[in-house]
Formats: structure tokens, C-alpha cells, sequence
């Protein structure tokens, strides 16, 4: 089945606001199996949405409208869709019901009444309702294609394909869908598409299909069957081969980030990490933290970003700074050695490095990056280039990125110079 989203709203022709309901929905659905071939975004315009509703319900088997469900003269989507595929709209007192009992409870007054078009959908409709917001979505098919309408706010929209749109959606196909995500750091997207073109272009189901995200990408495995026990079955010799024929470049499988493998690895082997951060500014610090029970693993860090900082609070000799610079190896190692300590950590790391968009004093190219991990027993050291030419966030995320690969492949016995 192939999908087309259509996202109603002037605000996001101006540039206001970024269409991320539609790459939201995009990734949902592909993870369903579903096919997104065409994002179309129009103004609050009936005559255009007409036309593009048009257009969509020629090429695509399901349609999936965001906005224009709310109470304003400017919230068009239903009446539009009704007019174009020949429906009325009709009133649902007990939707009704529960928008004005929504502004009772909610907002402690009466419903205005411009909310009262908000019960009015399609007759024949399945109804999504919203009990995150006030506009209820709903959902019909006609001549073989199915509309589905939600909301145009984020969280809203969100709430509501995960709890109502996905439902109706699984309805349509028989079986269930089962997808795995193989995610990989330190090997680009093109050379995951060279590795696996084979199974990639051969198998239709299960299916291989890469993603690239930034600094990493990640292939997700899907099967269709008739239960998820025998989708199951399909999946686990894939996924195997994807691993095997990637090697360590794998860093988890369905796991969320490479921060959270190095912090169940930490857990697992009842070990604390610290930070000594340069050029990523606490980025490490943050990642780690973002995760919940980070304080058993993490026990703090050091933004040492002037040499002030780093001889004086880190206690790196001042004598290294003067001789190799900033960004050198010597520099990495003695950050990582003295956080282990200040911290009173099992491990520390340490990222020194050029984030741009100049080069340093010494001539290191933007991207430059040293990481260095201080374990007690030793100390190791990668230098890396995250990237010349490369915005100073990229190059920060990286840095940070290769920072958790690093232990993380020392956590786990795997090789770690790049
Ligand atoms: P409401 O009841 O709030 O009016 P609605 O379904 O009518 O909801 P819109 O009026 O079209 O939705 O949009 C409401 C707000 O939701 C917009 O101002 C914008 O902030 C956000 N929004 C709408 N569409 C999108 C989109 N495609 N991606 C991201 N945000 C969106
Ligand atoms: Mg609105």
C-alpha cells in the first residue's frame, strides 16, 4: 500500500513552522510497511486542497490529512475532503458532548460555540477521538481509498495516529508487520547499501531498507506474516546475516542510541564513567544524563574549554599545553587521566579538538578531534577527523558520537583505533 500526506496550513508555505508532522508520520509508516510516495503541503485554501485531494486519491491508496480540524473559519480540511469525495458532514452529539464537558473540565468554562463544527465529520466515519485536544480526527474509505484526518499540532497528531490511526491502518492489511532496527556507527550509508545490496534488492519479504541519520544510519528489517510469532521466525536469520556481514560497526539492535548501549554496558559491569570536555561543551555529559538512572553510571565532568580551565581546574601540566597545544594527543590522555581522578571514576573520557570554522592556532583543521579514555590500567587515545567543512554542530555531534563508541567498544573487548 502507498500513502500521501497532506498537510493543510498557510503557516508552513511561509516558513513559519517545519512540516513535522509528515516526517513523523513518514517514519511510522514505513516502519509499518507502508509507502509514503508524495508529502504535499497546501495553504488554507479550499479550491487547492480540492485539487491536491484530486491528485492524491489517483496515485495513493491512502490519504493522510494534518490540520485544519480546529474551530476557525480558516479550518477547512473536513468540509473540503467532503465535498471532494461526495459526503456530508454530519453532527455527533456525543462527540459534542464531550467537547463541551472537555472545556467544563479542562478550561473551567463553556464551549464557545464555533467549537460546535468541530462533531460535525463525515457520515459513515470511524472516529478518532481526542482526548489530548478538542478536534477529533476521523477516518473513511471511498473508491478504495482511505482518508484518514488529524490534527495539526504536533503532540496531537502524534497521540493520535499512535492510539487511533495506527488501529485503523492495521485493519486494512491482514497479518501484522514486525520491524527490527540494526543501527550502525562508523560506516556511511553508501557502504551499508554496498554491503547488504544483495539481500536488499533480492528478498521482498522480510525487507532490508537503509536509513541515513546524522552521523550514523541505521537498517530496519520488516517482515509480514500472518502473526508476529512467524514474522518473528522470518526476522531472526536476517537480522543475523545484517550483523554478520556488518561486523562491529553494529551497535545495537531496536536499541535507542549509542549512549544508551555504552550506559547498560557501564551498568552491567558495575562501572562509573566521567567527562572531560573540550570542544564538545558538555555535550557527552548531556547525552549520558538524558537517559533515565544516568546517576549510577555518570558521575559528572569538567567543561574544560580554555586552557585556563584545563591546567587550572583539570590539572593538566601547563607545560603540555604549551608544548603541543590544545588539541594534541598529550593534551587528550593528561584530560582524561585528571577527570578520572577529580571525578573518582572507573573511566573517564576526554574530547580536545577543533570545532570550526577556523583552525586552530596550530594549524588543525576544523573537524580535528582527539578522544582519549583513561581506564586506571591505561590510556587510550584516537585521533579522528569528524569532518572539514562541516558546521560546528555536526562536528561537536561526532565528536561526542565517537566519544560513546569508543567506550563502547572498549566495553565490550572489541577493537577500538579507527
Ligand atoms: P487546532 O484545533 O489547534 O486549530 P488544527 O487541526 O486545526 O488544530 P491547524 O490549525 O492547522 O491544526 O494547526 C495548529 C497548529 O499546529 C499550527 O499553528 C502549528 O503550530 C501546528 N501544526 C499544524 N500543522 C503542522 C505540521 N504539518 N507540522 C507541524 N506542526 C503543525
Ligand atoms: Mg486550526
Amino acid at each position: 500500500m502507498t500513502a500521501e500526506l497532506i498537510a493543510v496550513g498557510t503557516e508552513l508555505l511561509l516558513g513559519n513552522i517545519a512540516n513535522t508532522d509528515a516526517q513523523y508520520l513518514s517514519e511510522k509508516l514505513s516502519a509499518l510497511g507502508i509507502t509514503v510516495h508524495h508529502h504535499t503541503v497546501v495553504g488554507d485554501n479550499p479550491q487547492r486542497l480540492e485539487a491536491a485531494l484530486e491528485t492524491a486519491r489517483k496515485r495513493a491508496d491512502i490519504i493522510i490529512t494534518t490540520g485544519g480540524l480546529g474551530p476557525t473559519y480558516d479550518d477547512l480540511t473536513k468540509q473540503t475532503i467532503c465535498k471532494t469525495f461526495g459526503r456530508k458532514l454530519e453532527l455527533h452529539a456525543d462527540i459534542l458532548e464531550e467537547i463541551r464537558s472537555w472545556f467544563r473540565n479542562r478550561l473551567g468554562k463553556e464551549m464557545p460555540e464555533n467549537n460546535v463544527q468541530q462533531a460535525l465529520l463525515p457520515e459513515n466515519c470511524t472516529v478518532f477521538d481526542n482526548p489530548v485536544g478538542t478536534a477529533p480526527g476521523c477516518a473513511f474509505e471511498e473508491g478504495g481509498v482511505h482518508v484518514l484526518m488529524l490534527p495539526g499540532p504536533p503532540f496531537e497528531c502524534q497521540y493520535m495516529f499512535e492510539h487511533r490511526g495506527i488501529q485503523y491502518l492495521e485493519k486494512l492489511t491482514d497479518g501484522v508487520i514486525v520491524s527490527h532496527e540494526i543501527k550502525i556507527f562508523g560506516m556511511g550509508e553508501s557502504s551499508v547499501e554496498e554491503a547488504l545490496r544483495e539481500p536488499m534488492t533480492r528478498l521482498s519479504n522480510p525487507t532490508l531498507a537503509p536509513y541515513a541519520k546524522l552521523n550514523e544510519c541505521m537498517v530496519r528489517a520488516t517482515a509480514k506474516a500472518s502473526s508476529a510469532e512467524e514474522a518473528e521466525e522470518m526476522l531472526r536469520p536476517l537480522v543475523g546475516q545484517v550483523c554478520e556481514t556488518l561486523g562491529d560497526v553494529v551497535y545495537g539492535v531496536d536499541v535507542d542510541s549509542l549512549e544508551a548501549v555504552v550506559s547498560t554496558l557501564l551498568r552491567q559491569k558495575g562501572l562509573t564513567l566521567s567527562a572531560a570536555e573540550s570542544c564538545t561543551g558538555g555535550l557527552i555529559a548531556k547525552r549520558i544524563t538524558d537517559l533515565p538512572g544516568a546517576s549510577e553510571v555518570f558521575r559528572g565532568g569538567v567543561v574544560s574549554y580554555t586552557n585556563g580551565v584545563k591546567a587550572g581546574v583539570l590539572g593538566v601540566p601547563q607545560a603540555l599545553l604549551d608544548e603541543f597545544g590544545a588539541v594534541s594527543e598529550p593534551v587528550a590522555r593528561a584530560m582524561a587521566e585528571h577527570c578520572r581522578n577529580i571525578c573518582g571514576s572507573d573511566l573517564a573520557v576526554s574530547v580536545t579538538g577543533v570545532a570550526g570554522p577556523d583552525p586552530d592556532d596550530r594549524g588543525n583543521e576544523t573537524g580535528i578531534v582527539y578522544i582519549a579514555l583513561s581506564t586506571g590500567g591505561e590510556t587510550v587515545c584516537q585521533k579522528l577527523s569528524c569532518g572539514k567543512g562541516r558546521g560546528r554542530d555536526r562536528v561537536r555531534t561526532a565528536a561526542a558520537s565517537h566519544a560513546f563508541d569508543l567506550l563502547r567498544r572498549w566495553l565490550s573487548g572489541l577493537p577500538y583505533q579507527p
